[in-house]
């Protein structure tokens, strides 16, 4: 395709991006289309899910009364055509072709040349963008070569949160308004509630319409202004701190920032929308938008590039308009949170007794919304392509967690279904209970200790009630998320000692920081191409032994009353990690003793979560106490499987063999040298595969609170020798799904299928 067309597709995609609702998005694509491609007509069919027709959605050259109303059957016409054939269909004469189907609505009489194309996205077909033409005419490759490009790029805008949500209303007006979407499981159980939405911080594009009434247009100016002042002396700070570390040219970007930050056109812009009735954030939502769009135009590089720098701006100015206007949200009944991501500190948002579930459009079964959601044990669906975020709001939903299904503004007879299910599931909650003092022993007396994982401080509770018999994973970058920036060595060390005290004399496994990779400190960022091949967990450490020092001696110090810690090092890939982070260890037990602090040296163990590592468990084991399967990255990495890309999400899966042969092989070795292995991934949760780490004989599990005592009910129906015969069939399988289907048949078998899905 030549750079021209090319150029006109862009500009066609970011007119849509930026379209304000579905109907002018969809009428920016026909009428573009129309006169790039000198056609006399342009149409788009969407697929109608519930009625399997197409319907059609926009059309510039057809009769406008037919939006809506034209509805094939999927194998009708030549637009039925080239949606089953999910190919593109190019005939000079329609009326020639055995397909051609005569519409009156449409008036086709007098269309001959006909060119379709399939808008695919997913493998999906979601419809299909049509040019005709009056006159006889065979459409070029160029022409065939825009179209299909056109509809490969509409199916990621138009299947964009907001439009896609309209698309649903649009497609279902008729028939009521209540609907349902499919995401991922990211926490089992099952839920109703009302959704209360919340915004990721500085995230422009999620920014809300507001309209607010004349007497709060001057605290939203006086708000907005004293954002830019604080923006303003951020960028002075930073560009006195960076002086003599980066260049004298680098350093004047930070100018160039400051005057683009106090700008007239960006300013009063942004006031004039705040005077028109906007409130401050979606007036620079807007205005920002504005800006990009016009540098992005450019056909200059340099101007381009500071698109980028005029969105960081407006981040950073969003960032401290919403410091200054977080509030909590004010709920009475259940609440279920909604968001394009949650965040740990947004669950912070609605009181915790309230809320009953978590949904979201991105994240996947392994990302950290959904771990904390189990943590709490609640309900919660993640990557949910296309939610509706802002249509969401208020409404009642039914959340699914164990099919990854959300239910909007139920019917009676849902609502009356997920009911009789909650209440089936308190039952079960109830025979689980009865197990909390029980031993976590198979049929034939092997005693498999489970632990859970936490981090929250609300978290201990429900960890000590479910029966755990210590923690296996504290996950210490939690208390450094929720809070504005490092935590200093006395507040770690209150906050450690809260944890080991609360669960003594049980056992308390400390990993230190793992930040990087998906977690970020909003104080401490890292901006990567490649986030988790970068610059995470122990990498980071060793870097900044400061940090890892302080921890250290928080945590050691933490220890003197109960002396129950174990410490724990993640995303270790090489030897000599270990090695440096020992000496860091040792230098700060030295130096507390040194100081006249008794401090005892813990057992030290470590994350087996990086490939390199499962190959190198002779040298490691020589050098540590005892190892934590970390099965959640091991995944993301044997299986080169990004764990919080839900466009990938059906290829990330811990049954897969590879990780299966690569925990047995961990588990062997680490018992070559009498040294116990845990497994603290999510996988260890969830019974079908704790039955399989069971047989290969793993030693201790650690889990979410939530997942406890279901995995003590598997442990307590089996034999190990039966778990072990399971794992050998398992591993002679070749498909994932098979050896899943396999441990959830024996499941059933054993009369535990309630653990697999909903209801008793
Ligand atoms: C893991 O990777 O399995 C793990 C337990 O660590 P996290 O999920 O915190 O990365
Ligand atoms: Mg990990």
């Amino acid at each position: 395709m030549n750079i021209k067309i090319f150029d006109t597709l862009r500009h066609i995609i970011q007119d849509v991006n930026n379209a304000p609702d579905f109907e002018q998005a969809l009428n920016i694509i026909v009428q573009r289309t129309r006169d790039v491609m000198q056609v006399d007509a342009v149409s788009v069919y969407f697929l109608d899910d519930k009625t399997k027709k197409l319907v059609l959605m926009a059309t510039d050259g057809l009769n406008p009364k037919a939006i809506g109303k034209i509805r094939f059957n999927l194998d009708q016409g030549l637009v039925g055509l080239v949606f089953k054939q999910a190919e593109s269909v190019n005939i000079k004469d329609a009326h020639a072709h055995p397909n051609y189907c005569f519409v009156t609505e449409t008036d086709e009489i007098s269309f001959h040349g006909f060119l379709g194309v399939p808008i695919i996205q997913h493998r999906n077909v979601l419809g299909v963008l049509v040019v005709r033409q009056t006159r006889q005419r065979r459409f070029s490759a160029n022409d065939e070569t825009f179209l299909i490009t056109l509809a490969a790029q509409l199916a990621g805008a138009i299947s964009h949160a907001e439009i896609r949500g309209e698309l649903t209303h649009f497609l279902e007006d008729d028939e009521g308004h209540s609907f349902n979407m499919k995401g991922l499981s990211g926490s089992p159980g099952i839920a109703i509630g009302e959704a209360v939405v919340v915004y990721p911080p500085a995230s422009l594009e999620a920014v809300p319409d507001n309209i607010i009434s004349a007497d709060e247009v001057d605290d939203q100016i006086n708000l907005f202004t004293e954002a830019v002042e604080n923006v303003d002396s951020e960028f002075k700070e930073l560009s006195k701190k960076m002086q003599g570390v980066i260049s004298s040219e680098e350093l004047a970007l930070f100018d160039v920032f400051s005057l683009m930050l106090k700008s007239d056109s960006l300013i009063d812009s942004i006031i004039k929308r705040i005077k028109a009735g906007q409130w401050a954030q979606a007036a620079l939502r807007e205005t920002i938008g504005e800006h990009v769009k016009q540098f992005d135009e450019m056909d200059d590089a340099y101007f381009r590039e500071r698109a980028i720098d005029i969105k960081d701006l407006g981040r950073r100015i969003l960032m401290h308009l919403q410091l200054q206007t977080t509030a909590l949200h004010e709920v009475s009944g259940p609440v279920v949170l909604v968001g394009e991501e949650i965040t740990v500190s947004q669950f912070s948002e609605v009181p915790l007794e309230n809320l009953v579930a978590i949904i979201s459009s991105k994240g996947s079964a392994s990302s950290h919304v959904a771990i904390l959601s189990r943590a709490l044990g609640i309900a919660s669906v993640v990557g949910i392509d296309n939610l509706p975020v802002n249509h969401i709001k208020g409404q009642q939903i039914v959340v699914d967690g164990y099919n990854g299904q959300i239910y909007v503004k139920p019917s009676v007879v849902i609502l009356d279904e997920f009911r009789r299910l909650i209440s089936e599931e308190k039952l079960l909650d109830d025979e689980l209970n009865e197990l909390i003092d029980k031993p976590s022993e198979t049929l034939d007396g092997v005693h498999i200790p489970l632990y859970a994982n936490t981090g929250l401080l609300q978290d201990i509770s429900p960890s000590l009630k479910c029966g755990a018999e210590g923690v296996g994973l504290y996950r210490t970058e939690v208390p450094f998320l929720i809070r504005d920036g490092f935590p200093g060595e006395d507040e770690q060390t209150e906050i450690y000692k809260q944890v080991l005290q609360s669960f003594s004399p049980r056992p308390v496994t400390f990993r230190t920081l793992d930040i990087g990779g998906d977690k970020a400190l909003p104080y401490f960022p890292i901006v990567e191409d490649n986030p988790f091949l970068g610059w995470r967990g122990i990498r980071i450490m060793l870097d900044h032994p400061e940090i890892f020092l302080t921890q250290i001696r928080a945590i050691l110090k933490a220890n003197i009353y109960e002396n129950n810690l174990r410490l724990m090092l993640p995303m270790i890939s090489d030897i000599s990690e270990v090695d440096m982070a020992l000496e860091l260890i040792n230098k700060a037990h030295k130096d507390l003793n040194d100081e006249g602090i008794d401090t005892a040296y813990p057992l030290i163990g470590l994350m087996i979560e990086v490939p390199s590592a499962v190959y190198q468990m002779d040298a490691l084991a020589k050098r540590v106490d005892f190892f934590s399967v970390g099965s959640n990255d091991l995944t993301q990495y044997l299986l080169a499987v990004d764990r919080n890309n839900k466009q990938v999400a059906g290829l990330y899966n811990s049954m897969h063999p590879s990780v299966l042969m690569s925990i047995q092989q961990v588990v062997k070795v680490a018992h070559k040298h009498n040294k116990p292995v845990s497994v603290c991934g999510e996988m260890a949760g969830d019974p079908v595969s704790a039955l399989a780490l069971v047989g290969m004989g793993i030693d201790s599990l650690s889990m979410s609170s939530g997942s406890v005592l279901k995995v003590k009910w598997t442990i307590r129906s089996f034999t190990q020798q039966q778990t072990k015969e399971l794992i050998d069939k398992a591993l002679t399988l070749e498909n994932v799904s098979d050896i899943r289907l396999l441990f959830e048949k024996s499941l059933d078998a054993a009369g535990l299928g309630s653990l697999v899905r909903a209801g008793k």
